[in-house]
């Protein structure tokens, strides 16, 4: 062997040595930064309840397909809580499917939404609606074992809240936290009462668009800042929409809105992965959204938080304004 073919040995049994270590480092990098790089806001959508009516005018199944297509579109998956009482006939059923077989998650919201700061709706009567609705939704391929508070309400005194969550934790639930809520709901509400009073072609159904898309950036934004200020990071936020007409009319514009405001747009199950979501609060502070009453338990935000943190006593005035 020539020194010239030596010496090339020798680099290569050097570069070779040095060769693991260094890919080591390399396969590791990404899986860091990744997490460092998180520099915009990240949402997620949910949505609760399951309505199989027919709403001012739209079928049942032209509606809820509607809310499926804005999904497909985007190439996103949600996860679908839904109430018990109205899934057992053949609409519930074919809902429950619709989702399942486009790929959504379905999770418990209860049988018959009680609002568990009430007297009358007991610890036993929560492991009640939890188990029957759980019967419901173990039947399809995509369940999972998240329970969202019908309210956001998870018990209206500490004991109550602790024997709620050993309910949960004895059939291997977790909460299916809000942590940016809203008035989805109450929009719904004024829209199809204007639709109804004077019919789906004179109504005004761009300033309920731009209505809509603005309150529920508006509130994505307070639950960003304050998560923001607590957690030094950009959670993977889970976003509190209801099955309902404003979903299926407007659902496509509001991700276009959250994306061209620089959100980044996830799925839910994987938002749900986020380790926020392990950061249970005390029991005497249980109720709203997550980021609600980890701000509440901080002691430090009471001056930016308001109570009912939402509901529509916030959005009427200006609705009545813009004569929605
Ligand atoms: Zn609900």
């Amino acid at each position: 062997m020539k020194p010239a073919q030596l010496i090339i040995l020798f680099l290569l049994a050097i570069f070779l040595g040095c060769k693991n270590p260094t890919s080591e480092k390399v396969e590791k990098a990404p899986e860091k930064s990744e997490k460092a790089i998180q520099s915009k806001p990240v949402v997620s959508f949910t949505f609760d309840d399951g309505n199989t009516s027919n709403l001012a005018g739209f079928q049942f199944k032209k509606w809820n397909r509607m809310i499926l297509s804005h999904l497909e579109k985007e190439d996103l998956k949600a996860v679908f809580f839904i109430t018990g009482k109205n899934k057992l006939n053949t609409k519930g059923q074919y809902l429950l499917k619709s989702w399942n077989d486009d790929g959504h998650t379905i999770a418990n919201h209860s049988f018959s939404h009680p609002n568990f700061n009430s007297e009358k709706n007991t610890a036993q009567v929560f492991e009640n609606e939890l188990i029957k609705t759980d019967m419901i939704i173990s039947k399809f391929s995509n369940h999972t074992k998240l329970f969202r508070f019908p309210y956001l309400k998870e018990g209206q005194h500490q004991a109550k809240v602790d024997s709620i969550r050993n309910i949960l934790s004895k059939h291997n639930y977790l909460n299916g936290y809000v942590t940016i809520d809203a008035s989805d709901w109450y929009v719904d509400q004024r829209l199809i009462r204007k639709i109804k009073e004077v019919g789906l072609d004179a109504i005004d159904i761009d300033t309920f668009k731009d209505f809509y898309v603005q309150h529920i950036l508006e509130r994505a934004s307070y639950y960003e800042k304050l998560s923001y200020e607590m957690n030094g990071r950009h959670i993977n936020h889970t976003l509190l929409l209801h099955h309902n007409l404003t979903s299926a009319l407007f659902l496509g514009d509001l991700i276009k809105e959250f994306k061209e405001q620089g959100w980044d747009v996830i799925d839910a199950d994987k938002a749900f992965q986020d380790e926020i979501f392990k950061s249970i609060p005390k029991s005497n502070f249980a109720g709203e959204s997550l980021i609600y009453s980890m701000a509440k338990q901080s002691g430090k935000y009471d001056h930016v938080l308001r109570y009912p943190a939402e509901d529509s006593r916030y959005e009427k005035e200006e609705m009545d304004k813009l004569d929605l």
